[in-house]
């Protein structure tokens, strides 16, 4: 099972100790200066939330400096539209780069010099082997690598041939310059790792100026380094790249060395993360685009419901720790829950519409009740909700034969309208045809205003409801999780995507009626539809006077109760709270 348990304590974690230490010593100067460096070869999920919470946090707790870097040293998977959703994403999760957003290829000229350097001080090479070759000559974990028949190049022939590959005279993969470190080291990073690439690629900021292109583990220190960066986080997968990144500071004139500390990535059960599996959910359109609501992208997230205040809650409880875990997705949504109940607005939505009449309200009279907007906030006051002879409840809200403890509205049974009147059911009509109930004949007791009585009657039901006249329509998107499986990676090593993902992750209601409040609600404000969980307007197609709305989570977790009684995977439907 995923831990749901947060770690250690918030401010007390490994990376903060190290640097009260640093601060204490005087090591870089005192000052902290960290960095969030994507990749902008896709759009940021919420395991980048994490080490977004975790850099930008430690910048404002310990008074210092976070940039937003771009890594964009791979022209051939990037591009500018990654750049502005990752500075939205960024921007929107509440943390400010200030006038600090730098990029990778920025330092391109100056990588190039460091390079020259390191070829004329005898520490890098120019290589002709091909990639395969490089792989066969680098050895195994038990076998020590061979030295490439090029690696005793003098530094002189090296220069000339690697300012060669910069002004394009070889093809795409004719050589490379790699750095030369030491074939036999236990540390496979150190067999003389690449530096440089030719690759012909036009750059999504460079253009077609560079025909080679430096390597991550290259670029990344140097560019910590230029830019002061004195703690250069990154996820546990780099710990083995810690002695290259030593490497190369060590081995290049006048720059300062940051200290890389490695920290678990957040794995999250139900999910998958990585920004090439997400690219590959939106090509074969498995989902809708990168913010579909059901991907763990940040745009995606917020698309759904989710705020920048849950996530970082969520940051917040998950802490930051050195061993790898898979977090569950019921964590998430918790605090999704745990943020929305203080703030959403309590509105009546009617997802699966069935009509009461009742018979014996004056037709066009309409009474507008008091509604308070949340009882979590009495600050959020009350809104009008207007009541009227025809009204639409919720289908499941009615039975014609009722099981057992089944206790809201059916033929002679008395419920509450919520806010409004106790009605009781007469009869019903049908369909001819098909036999189903089309409409729910009732009466009230106009001594019930407001939903309670003054003999102190008892209903065991209170259902939500809108008044016919004033609803207005609306499509309503039930989310569901994308993957069954609590390790869809895992599953997919045999499988395709179309034989792991939930076919029930969507499910599409139209005809709902919603109370004509929504009109006016925005995709930002976070709404209650009682009984039915969390939901907000869809961004994208609820614009104008289309009403979509998304649902952000149940109110409760229906998942880990299906889970406890050992129940297999139900389909998409409603939870019923
Ligand atoms: P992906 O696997 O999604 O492609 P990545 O590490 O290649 O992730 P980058 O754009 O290179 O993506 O990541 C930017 C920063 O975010 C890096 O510092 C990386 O360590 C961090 N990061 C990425 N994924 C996670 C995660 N699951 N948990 C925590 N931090 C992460
Ligand atoms: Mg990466």
């Amino acid at each position: 099972m995923p831990d749901a348990a947060p770690p250690a304590k918030p401010g007390t974690d490994f990376i903060r100790d190290l640097i009260r230490a640093d601060r204490a010593s005087g090591k870089h100067g005192g000052r902290v200066h960290t960095r969030f460096p994507p990749e902008p070869n896709g759009y940021l999920h919420i395991g980048h939330a994490k080490s977004i919470h975790l850099n930008f946090g430690l910048a404002r707790e310990f008074d210092g400096l976070c940039n937003l870097r771009f890594d964009d040293t791979n022209p051939a998977a990037e591009d500018v539209e990654y750049v502005d959703a990752i500075q939205a994403d960024v921007r929107w999760l509440g943390f400010d780069w200030q006038d600090r957003c730098y990029y990778a290829s920025d330092y391109f000229e100056r990588l190039y010099g460091y390079a020259e350097h390191l070829i004329e001080h005898g520490h890098a090479y120019v290589d002709d082997l091909t990639t395969e070759e490089i792989g066969k000559y680098r050895g195994t974990l038990t076998e020590p690598g061979r030295p490439s028949p090029h690696r005793d190049r003098t530094p002189a022939q090296s220069l000339e041939l690697f300012r060669a590959m910069r002004a394009g005279k070889f093809p795409d993969g004719a050589c490379v310059l790699r750095a030369k470190i030491d074939m036999a080291s236990p540390n496979m990073n150190l067999r003389d790792p690449v530096l440089y690439r030719i690759k012909r690629a036009s750059h999504h900021r460079t253009g077609d100026a560079w025909c080679i292109y430096p390597m991550y583990d290259y670029a990344h220190p140097v560019s910590d380094a230029i830019e002061g960066i004195t703690h250069s986080i990154c996820t546990l997968e780099f710990e083995d790249h810690r002695p290259f990144y030593d490497w190369v500071l060590d081995h290049l004139p006048d720059l300062p060395h940051p200290q890389q500390i490695e920290f678990a990535r957040l794995n999250l059960s139900h999910t998958l993360m990585s920004k090439r599996k997400l690219l590959e959910l939106v090509e074969q359109k498995i989902v809708s685009g990168w913010d579909d609501p059901r991907l763990p992208t940040i745009a995606g997230l917020r698309r759904r419901g989710y705020t920048p205040e849950a996530i970082r809650a969520f940051a917040e409880t998950i802490g930051v720790a050195k061993r790898d875990s898979t977090i569950s997705s019921a964590l998430l949504e918790y605090c999704l829950r745990e943020d929305l109940n203080r703030r959403a607005r309590r509105v009546m939505a009617v997802l699966r519409p069935l009509k009461v009449v009742i018979e014996n309200y004056p037709e066009g009279r309409v009474e507008w009740f008091d509604a308070e907007n949340n009882p979590e906030d009495p600050a959020a006051g009350t809104r009008k909700l207007p009541f009227s002879r025809e009204l639409w409840i919720e289908r499941d809200d009615f039975r014609e034969d009722p099981p057992k403890k089944y206790f809201r509205l059916s033929p002679g049974r008395e419920i509450r309208l919520k806010f409004a009147y106790y009605i009781t059911c007469t009869g019903v009509i049908k369909d001819p045809k098909s036999g189903e109930v089309t409409e729910v004949r009732c009466t009230y007791d106009p001594a019930s205003r407001g939903g309670t009585t003054t003999d102190g009657r008892k209903v065991l039901g209170t259902s939500h409801w809108v008044s016919a006249a004033h609803s207005l329509d609306a499509e309503v998107r039930l989310y569901d999780r994308l993957f069954l499986d609590e390790d869809p990676a895992a599953r997919l090593e045999s499988g395709t995507y179309a034989e792991v993902v939930n076919p029930a992750s969507l499910e599409a209601l139209t005809g709902c009626k919603v109370e004509p409040a929504l009109a006016e609600a925005t995709p930002e404000e976070p709404l209650q539809f009682l009984r039915q969980g969390y939901f907000c307007r869809d961004r994208v197609h609820g614009t104008g006077d289309r009403l979509v709305f998304n649902r952000a989570v149940t109110l409760r977790d229906t998942w880990a109760k299906i889970e406890k009684s050992g129940g297999g995977a139900p389909g998409g439907g409603t939870p019923r709270p």
